[in-house]
């Protein structure tokens, strides 16, 4: 089986778009509503969009979550983020019930900077215990590009964190749009935001010593930390803090949302493998084919299998890893 953790509803029907818009008409008395999507409109839209390149390219399952970029935890206020989460998780809902095969449930989360991160337990439950979602996504900068909350280690997230103990389930790490011109949003900000939080879980150890059944998925390849894994591991050696594969990969991973051969063979030379999950994030940040190859960029299932890796390698990479990393997963698929 092959399991694509890392999937967005890139492709919603445009009543999604409707329905923000008149969230900026509300700013100062919101109220929920509803998006004017039919389900013809959501089949015709993953029909021709992610199921078939999961066809096209022999992948089973993705875990699908609303679309990153759209987040916008930056916008409007706490019940502005409160409704517009809801609704956008509501809408996974409708394509999981109408295709349960190919895809199972990641939640957003309703944050906002400032904002307690215990505000998004109720929206965790919801999702996990209601509807079947088996993780969340977490932005560690709502401000989108200026990094106003304390970092991702910081007893300001522990009330998120221990709900999502309580339920069993692992967060990818994920930051939304940038509102900061000097940050391309998936060139830098998601690059960045990678980069950093792996970096924060260095400095401050406690935080997976305080919840050691927490777990992170750092998406987009790790960032840039397999590149530079050297100095990473350089810095907590002078740090004083040990070896990487001691103190945090028990609770990190990173996903092959990498985009070209010789980056996929350095994150599988730097970074155990059992910390290694499968993913495209299809449809998504770079939707154009390769000139030179003639195939997707993120189809990445191409480089993977140029790896040659053990049978027994890509079966962890492809499946196993993801039942470790999501426990809800693996009950699920049963
Ligand atoms: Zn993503």
């Amino acid at each position: 089986m092959i399991i694509d953790v890392h999937g967005h509803y890139t492709t919603a029907p445009r009543g999604l778009q409707a329905y923000r818009g008149g969230q900026v008409g509300q700013l100062g008395r919101p109220s929920k509503g509803k998006p004017d999507i039919t389900d013809d409109e959501i089949k015709k839209s993953i029909i021709d969009g992610q199921l078939k390149l999961q066809n096209d390219r022999g992948t089973d399952l993705a875990l699908f979550s609303p679309t990153a970029g759209g987040m916008g935890h930056h916008f409007g206020n706490a019940m502005i983020s409160k409704y517009w989460t809801e609704t956008v998780n509501e809408l996974i809902v409708r394509v999981v019930e109408m295709f349960p095969k190919n895809f199972i449930g990641v939640c957003q989360l309703p944050q906002s900077p400032g904002v307690s991160p215990a505000n998004c337990a109720a929206e965790l439950e919801r999702c996990v215990n209601q509807y079947g979602f088996v993780a969340c996504n977490l932005n560690p900068d709502p401000s989108g590009g200026y990094w106003t909350d304390p970092p991702v280690t910081d007893r300001y997230w522990y009330p998120l964190y221990e709900k999502m103990v309580e339920l069993g389930v692992p967060a990818m790490i994920h930051v939304s749009a940038s509102c900061n011109p000097n940050f391309h949003g998936t060139g830098a900000h998601y690059i960045n935001g990678d980069t950093s939080v792996f970096m924060q879980c260095i400095q401050d150890p406690q935080l997976f010593k305080d919840f050691p059944t927490l777990k992170f998925v750092i998406p987009h390849g790790g960032g840039a930390i397999p590149y530079h894994w050297g100095r990473y591991r350089g810095i907590a050696l002078d740090m004083g803090r040990g070896e990487l594969d001691d103190f945090l990969m028990n609770n990190i991973y990173f996903d092959t949302c990498v985009y070209h051969q010789p980056g996929i063979e350095t994150l599988f030379k730097s970074v155990p493998t059992k910390n290694i999950l499968f993913a495209s994030e299809m449809i998504g940040a770079v939707r154009s084919k390769d000139p030179k190859t003639g195939r997707h960029f993120d189809d990445t299932k191409q480089y993977l299998d140029a790896l040659n890796l053990s049978a027994a390698d890509q079966k962890l990479v492809y499946e196993d890893n993801a039942k470790v990393v999501y426990p809800r997963l693996k009950k699920a698929l049963g």
